[in-house]
């Protein structure tokens, strides 16, 4: 387990479960569920501007949160804490990371004190932030989102997310440096358009036009890669990564990036383009 959530006990994972309340099964769970005490200070995991303070109202997208702070980072994504017991942040502040927003709380639809928090993608929507029906899609795995966020440097800034920002990618089903730059920028990592520090294997010969390092430490991006679609995290690319990005990507588990039109490439640079990754 990361140190992102230092200091917090993870009662209830991201992802599908059995719902706590109506225990329906394989029901969505657009955050994660953290507990320190009841009215525990809870500070801001990222830093950013708060769109919204309130409680949750049926239909807002924040229907059963409770007491919800919005907050938009640097990167265009909502990040939303949700239960909590009162609230010390307006709207419109910028709020630093490591900053108080309120208190540990059960409001809302809760079982206990306890702070769901969730970041979701900006989405086309016409109510207040970020809410689509499909959930899976709109919500972001938070523990690898706040592991890899990194500020945005102001000579260098973020594209607003869903709009292709400023990367141009041909969907071709060719894995050059534009695929790299387009993963780098949804993996918040640099975007240098270089898979850094990556032993030349198999599989990388099969990438065409991507600039590989000599490393044996594993690329960093391709380690956020393999996080998101559940490989072993050594930042290579071989072929149990290709079948498990294969697996994300649904498409054939054939653990090979064919070439020159890979279909899983070709599905990989068009989750890209709608800042669908994970
Ligand atoms: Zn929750």
């Amino acid at each position: 387990m990361s140190e992102v959530w230092n200091g917090f006990r993870i009662s209830s994972p991201f992802g599908y479960r059995t719902h706590p309340i109506t225990k329906q099964r394989h029901t969505f769970h657009t955050g994660i569920d953290l507990v320190k005490k009841h009215l525990a200070p809870i500070e801001a995991f990222i830093s950013g501007r708060v769109l919204f303070v309130g409680m949750g109202q049926q239909g807002s997208g924040f229907g059963g949160y409770g007491n919800v702070v919005l907050i938009q980072d640097a990167i265009g994504r909502g990040n939303v804490y949700a239960h909590l017991h009162d609230v010390s942040v307006r709207v419109g502040q910028t709020v630093k990371k490591g900053q108080v927003i309120g208190r540990q709380g059960s409001t809302g639809n809760s079982t206990g004190s306890h702070l769901h928090f969730e970041v979701r993608k900006a989405a086309s929507s016409n109510v207040p932030y970020g809410w689509i029906a499909d959930r899976p899609n709109n919500c972001v795995e938070p523990t690898a989102y706040v592991d890899a966020y990194k500020e945005p440097v102001k000579s260098n800034p973020v594209p607003k997310p869903g709009t292709g920002g400023k990367i141009t990618l041909k969907i071709d089903g060719r894995w050059g440096p534009q695929t790299t730059r387009a993963l780098q920028d949804a993996i918040s990592t640099v975007t240098d358009g270089i898979i850094s520090d990556q032993t030349r294997n198999q599989a990388s010969q099969a990438i065409i036009g991507v600039e590989f390092g000599n490393g044996r430490n594993g690329s960093l991006v391709i380690k956020r890669l393999q996080r998101i679609v559940g490989s072993k995290q050594d930042g290579l690319i071989g072929p149990h990564t290709v079948r498990a990005m294969q697996k994300h990507l649904c498409t054939v588990q054939d653990g090979v990036i064919s070439t020159p039109n890979s279909l899983m490439v070709r599905t990989l640079q068009r989750r890209l383009k709608i800042g669908n990754l994970k």
